[in-house]
């Protein structure tokens, strides 16, 4: 234990500004009031760039347990890595929050009186802690320089011995008071470690929620508490532990990678002699590598999807992700959707034994895209035209923004094309396919982006007399008053006016008789008329654009 001259040298060295003493912390922060069974979850992202799609996953998972046992969801920016923090991320984080509906009880911007909730402006609280741990002997000043550490774990490495700041290795852990004295006055820079208590033969025995029964090696590392930057924050491993205890986390669930260093969490808890808190490790998002490297974690430098970005910015519906994402966690989520199809999602319970079961959950885009289909394809009208309104806005779709205005009866004819009966269309995922679905309807656009690019694309193997032929054969009859049948039967008869085949075997006997077969007539119909050979049913959209579109259309 430190003399009080070295102790006072100390803290006056690493609270130049003051620290708030931890009993002063344990009183503004008091236990929490809570009803039965209610869980205060949290989630602690760093703001060091890019929003992961895992945050969001650890958002909801988070955020449901706290809010179906009626308990509290709180976000916590853990932003005291200064090195690696990228401005402006602290407010995407928040932003991607609210674009994602995940709506904290505590956190920035409320007045819960458990905050702040960025970690960087809690460092006095961080250091009435670490304070005591130093006069309790369980932490103590490292002068080591990088050189010294890289020289260290070199030797560890020839000596084949684990790496790591620890028992011998420790260089500093042993230093009397008088050499710490010599390098105060040399004013070297310092950080604070921890004093471990822990040997790696032996082994400690705690259970994770979702992992079991957990025995793994004793923490022995005496790893950094503060850091020697001139704010002096802490590391992650003590912020953690001080927050989650003034904070009242009832259980911290947060991604496996955590998992090894989970000893050294249980043993800053037991130093700073606060109760143990409750851990549970949950699987993070995997993906199948494309370059054939088999079932790997979602990784922010080579997935595109691990940037929530990269959803929101292609329009897939919240929901959909939502309901995708809860079924990664809870394999008996897709059940409870199919049979609640309009409950809405919150009403759904999160179970931590199928979250323990959920080993790998893997990301398969295919399956997303379904699930956003069915979403899409079952909105509401109003609230369809909304959505695709709102996302054609926010993607700067100015001219099919003012054609939807422009008319919008005529826009919600279009809109409503197979949207109704027992089996809705299902062709849009996301948002930004939309302008391919709708654009064309609209004259303006289906001029610029639709009608050329079709002929080139889809009719590229007829020549313009058969094109013109079969458009004009077509208007000959066309009378907009038909019915479906009527309507296909004048299209055949059209088809076969004009040297088509309406008899497919005939056809294929030998197609050199004919210019094409009624498909292909067909095809030519549909492809002048919207500039796409795949589409809704032909005579529901010749209905919806009426008769003198059709016939301008069919004339070019
Ligand atoms: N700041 C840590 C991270 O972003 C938090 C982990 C946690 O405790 O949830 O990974």
């Amino acid at each position: 234990m430190y003399s009080s001259t070295l102790l006072g040298r100390l803290t006056e060295l690493l609270a130049p500004d003051g620290y708030i003493e931890r009993s002063e912390s344990e009183l503004r922060y008091p236990s929490r009031v809570l009803t039965d069974g209610a869980e205060v979850m949290r989630i602690a992202p760093s703001p060091t760039g890019f929003v992961h799609i895992g945050t969001i996953y650890a958002g909801f998972i988070n955020e449901r347990i706290a809010h179906q046992t009626n308990g509290i969801f709180i976000l916590r920016i853990e932003d005291t890595d200064k090195k690696r923090e990228v401005e402006g991320s602290s407010e995407m984080i928040i932003k991607a929050l609210s674009d994602f509906g995940l709506n904290y009880d505590e956190g920035p911007n409320t007045t819960a009186k458990y905050g702040p909730y960025f970690q960087s402006q809690r460092s006095k609280i961080y250091l009435g802690y670490v304070l005591d741990l130093l006069r309790s002997g369980r932490a103590y000043p490292c002068f080591a320089t990088p050189e010294e550490l890289q020289t260290a774990v070199k030797d560890q490495q020839t000596k084949k011995l684990r790496p790591g700041y620890y028992g011998d290795w420790a260089l500093w852990r042993d230093k009397s008071e008088a050499e710490i004295n010599a390098a105060l006055d040399k004013s070297l820079p310092f950080v604070l470690r921890l004093r471990s208590n822990g040997l790696h033969s032996k082994r400690i025995v705690y259970n994770d929620v979702f992992k079991g029964k957990m025995e793994v090696p004793q923490n022995d590392l005496d790893v950094p508490l503060l850091k020697s930057d001139e704010q002096r924050l802490p590391t992650y491993h003590l912020a953690h532990v001080v927050d989650d205890y003034l904070m009242g986390t009832t259980k911290v669930f947060r991604s496996e990678e955590w998992l090894p260093s989970t000893a050294l969490h249980i043993e800053i808890a037991e130093a700073l002699n606060l109760p143990d808190l409750t851990y549970g490790h949950f699987a993070p998002i995997s993906i199948i590598d494309s370059a054939g490297g088999g079932k790997r974690k979602l990784s922010k430098r080579k997935d595109k999807e691990a940037d929530i970005q990269f959803w929101l910015a292609a329009g897939y519906p919240i929901e959909g992700i939502k309901a995708y994402l809860l079924g990664l966690a809870n394999s008996n989520f897709e059940d409870w959707w199919r049979n609640n199809p309009s409950e809405p999602l919150d009403h759904y319970t999160v179970s931590l034994e199928k979250l323990a079961a959920s080993r790998a959950p893997l990301l398969d885009m295919q399956k997303l895209e379904d699930y956003c289909k069915d979403f899409i394809a079952n909105l509401p009208q109003d609230q369809f035209e909304k959505r695709l309104l709102e996302f054609s806005e926010k993607a700067g779709w100015t001219r099919f923004v003012d054609e939807v205005a422009s008319d919008i009866v005529y826009s919600n004819n279009v809109f409503a094309i197979e949207r109704s009966g027992d089996k809705p269309r299902k062709d849009i995922s996301r948002w930004d396919q939309a302008y391919d679905q709708y654009g064309y309807f609209f004259d303006s656009l289906f001029e610029d982006n639709f009608r050329k690019q079709g002929r080139s694309e889809f009719l590229s193997d007829l020549d313009e007399a058969t094109i013109f032929g079969a458009a004009q054969a077509f208007l000959a009859t066309y009378d907009p008053t038909d019915d479906q049948v009527a309507w296909f039967d004048k299209v055949k008869a059209a088809a076969e006016s004009v040297g088509f085949a309406i008899d497919n075997k005939a056809y294929k006997a030998d197609p050199s008789l004919f210019r094409g077969n009624v498909a292909d007539f067909a095809r030519i119909l549909r492809v002048l008329t919207t500039g796409k050979n795949r589409t809704p049913d032909l005579w529901t959209i010749m209905q919806a654009m009426g008769v003198s579109r059709i016939r301008s259309r069919l004339s070019n």
